[in-house]
């Protein structure tokens, strides 16, 4: 199924589904019943929101070719979770 738009003079665009290549030239208008020419548009090829679309194709995209690292990536001292201070409790038991 395909989606074609349709242009009527007084009620302006509206849309018809039918098979691939049995769209009429001319349809009826849901709100007047006039004909109205078909209008010849761009391909909706991706009609879902960009941050959706990106992350899928960047899914994708690892599927075929993950990214591989020799280390993990090195954050600045100023970002780095601190040490935990020494507990202590450690300092009472034995030691070897
Ligand atoms: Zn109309």
């Amino acid at each position: 199924m395909a989606l074609y738009r349709y242009r009527c003079n007084a009620h302006g665009a509206f849309d018809l589904t039918t098979p691939i290549g049995t769209a009429p030239a001319t349809a009826p208008c849901p709100g007047c019943a006039t004909a109205s020419a078909r209008q010849y548009t761009a391909p909706m090829l991706g009609r879902g929101a960009d941050t959706a679309m990106s992350l899928i194709d960047r899914t994708r995209a690892t599927a075929d070719a993950p990214a591989v690292v020799s280390a993990p990536p090195r954050r600045p001292a100023s970002q780095r979770t601190p040490l935990a201070p020494p507990n202590p409790a450690l300092r009472r038991l034995p030691r070897p």
